[in-house]
């Protein structure tokens, strides 16, 4: 059966013409599955009752089915979200007073290993397919929508239907959850088509980023083909030491990474680049290494974002001091660098940056090859 959720638009209208109908019947389809959550065909009322007895015999709207849902202390809220065979995927929402934000996962694992990442400790097992990324957005509104109620109810779709001038819950998304968008290329941009069309989620290119350690031939895909938004996790400011932390540096290196964030600033929706920071203790925290980033990202447009490290069991890093963080901080900002240090959100249920980790049965062997190397070690 064919899942319309895997569709953007153009494919859709592919698909309706395929079905003989015509094409403004996708721009029907979208607005009954994106925006008012409906995965029943037969309850589309203004499609002919031809055409959604043909749907029901040839396509389906599956979402990925919810597996837990936790709220932190301070709102945050995560669900982990079934991937089949035993695997799952995280997914994470901060409400702010004037915003929601909603934390994508792109993979189920992650096979980039950076070493102070869980998701990358987890291994890799496969790519989300584009149903399941734009799953999350649309569990996401449908969930926060519903409130403590039932989302199925009939009463809780019909106020929806009675709000739909209303704004959604998640006005931001940031592809910032478990795995390498910019390594699930194809069916990431058919969901940011989805989230950027305005007969699904309609959500402008500034609200939407995706986030990577830096995949060089695919950023400049992403500039050609759907420029959103764009945060690069940077980590270090040479080579030595993001060898170490983002393994893929070895294969594309700073100098290289930063040419393509240079070709990619004119197509981008904002006029700067964010660069990602983890704040790792005795690490790449010191005040020389803050000089060393500033020589380096001086000339580009950019904004830095300090990452205060969210740990996990067996990760052997540590959270810089607050003060290591401020001195860092003032270092970027006295040479003029907009510097900022994100609040962590949600420690509490392990939902903060770094520290989603799902369920992930690794198929790259890196779980059993770190055992080995930990017997090695502890001979
Ligand atoms: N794979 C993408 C996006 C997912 S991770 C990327 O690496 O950019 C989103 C951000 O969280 C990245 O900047 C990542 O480096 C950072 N991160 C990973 N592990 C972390 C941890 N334990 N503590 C804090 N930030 C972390
Ligand atoms: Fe993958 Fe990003 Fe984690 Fe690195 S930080 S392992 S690229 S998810």
């Amino acid at each position: 059966m064919i899942n319309l959720l895997d569709f953007n638009k153009a494919e859709l209208i592919r698909f309706c013409e395929d079905m003989g109908e015509k094409p403004y019947r996708a721009r029907q389809l979208l607005r009954w599955i994106h925006q008012s959550s409906r995965t029943e065909f037969m309850e589309m009322s203004d499609l002919a009752k031809g055409f959604r007895q043909k749907l029901v015999e040839s396509a389906v709207v599956r979402l990925p089915e919810i597996v837990s849902d936790h709220t932190a202390g301070d709102g945050t809220r995560k669900w982990l979200l079934s991937a089949g065979a035993a695997n799952a995927v995280e997914m994470v929402y901060i409400p702010e007073p004037n915003r929601g934000t909603l934390c994508v996962s792109s993979q189920v694992g992650c096979a980039l290993a950076c070493s102070f990442c869980s998701t990358g400790r987890q291994g890799f097992n496969r790519n989300l397919s584009v149903a399941e990324i734009i799953g999350q957005l649309w569990w996401a509104n449908r969930l926060l929508e519903a409130g403590e109620d039932d989302p199925f109810s009939p009463d809780t779709v019909r106020v929806r239907a009675d709000k739909s001038e209303a704004r959604r819950p998640v006005t931001n998304v940031v592809m910032m959850g478990m795995g390498e968008p910019l390594a699930n290329f194809d069916n990431l941009v058919i969901a940011l088509d989805l989230m950027l069309s305005d007969d699904a989620y309609g959500l402008s290119r500034r609200r939407v980023t995706v986030s990577t350690s830096g995949l060089i031939p695919a950023l400049d895909r992403l500039r050609e083909r759907c420029p959103v938004a764009l945060a690069v996790s940077l980590h270090a400011p040479n080579d030595a030491l993001r060898d170490v932390l983002v393994p893929i540096n070895k294969k594309y290196p700073i100098k290289d990474l930063l040419a393509a964030c240079e070709r990619y600033l004119p197509a981008a929706p904002r006029d700067f680049i964010t660069f990602e920071y983890v704040m790792l203790k005795g690490v790449n925290d010191s005040v020389a290494l803050a000089r060393e980033l500033v020589q380096l990202v001086k000339n580009i447009p950019c904004k830095l974002n300090l990452i205060p490290f969210n740990g996990f069991v067996g990760s052997g890093y540590e959270r810089s001091d607050p003060e290591t963080i401020s001195h860092f901080r003032d270092v970027l900002m006295q040479a003029g660098i907009v510097t900022t240090v994100r609040k962590t959100r949600g420690d509490d249920i392990a939902a903060a940056c770094g520290q989603l980790a799902g369920q992930v049965r690794d198929k790259t062997r890196r779980t059993n090859r770190r055992e080995a190397d930990q017997i090695t070690v502890a001979r």
